[in-house]
């Protein structure tokens, strides 16, 4: 497994994936998810180009940040985050991804007041309608975004999806134009201040190309680039 060369594999398919879709590469950003790795793995992928890592677990966030591990890069967090740990994660990352309820809301908005910050983040939407799976369904949405609007420490950037494990290419096209109309229509319905809603993040090892061919500004990549995980670990949530 040679990571760097990972790395400039999976650029390289997001920049022809962009292109076939008459879109600019850099409008694509490739955040790394880096659940399980180590420290000096996280480092590598640095190292090799990757500027954004995105992280499921608050006591793997905590570890890393506490050995500098993400130095040279920003971090997102795009795990499910139970309320009580919002502590450990709103501030000291630039976007959180999966927000997904209005109590989760509200104690990101509460925390982001008390460090007298504004906490970017995502709203995270069950598109395919998974028991199993974070996310509020697509009816909820429109609540949920108008909700994330009126609080004063939350900046709403957009929405992100995790749809099933795609084994058949193209599998989840329709999902993730769904999401494209989605944020659409939020911006579009509610937004005063939309011009700062421009991300859509979807799109993972198996399916990323398709998830940029239907918008996504953020794709979240580990196992193309860090190679198969240990099966017990692999789970997104
Ligand atoms: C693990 C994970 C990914 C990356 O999955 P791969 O299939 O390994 O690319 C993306 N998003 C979330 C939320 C994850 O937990």
């Amino acid at each position: 497994m040679d990571l760097s060369q990972n790395v400039k594999t999976v650029q390289e398919k997001i920049a022809a994936a962009a292109l076939a879709a008459g879109r600019d590469p850099a409008g694509v950003t490739l955040c790394a998810a880096t659940k399980v790795q180590s420290d000096e793995a996280i480092r590598a992928a640095i190292a090799a180009g990757i500027r954004v890592c995105g992280e499921n677990r608050v006591q793997e966030l905590t570890a890393h940040l506490e050995t500098d591990a993400y130095a040279g890069a920003e971090v997102h967090f795009i795990g499910h985050l139970q309320t009580n740990k919002v502590r450990q994660v709103v501030g000291r990352v630039s976007l959180i991804h999966s927000v997904d309820s209005e109590r989760l809301l509200r104690a990101i908005d509460g925390q982001a007041e008390k460090l007298g910050i504004v906490q970017d983040i995502l709203l995270e939407v069950n598109a395919a309608r998974e028991e199993s799976k974070g996310g509020i369904p697509p009816e909820g949405l429109p609540g949920l975004a108008e909700l994330a609007l009126s609080c004063p420490h939350i900046r709403l950037r957009g929405l992100m999806a995790i749809p099933p494990v795609s084994t058949v290419p193209g599998a989840n096209r329709k999902y993730f134009a769904q999401m494209r109309h989605f944020l659409v229509d939020i911006i579009e319905k509610m937004s005063d201040n939309y011009s700062v809603m421009d991300c859509l993040s979807m799109g993972m090892s198996g399916d990323y190309e398709d998830a940029i061919a239907e918008g996504a500004t953020l794709i979240r990549v580990g196992t193309a680039l860090f190679g198969p995980r240990p099966p017990a670990a692999g789970t997104a949530h």
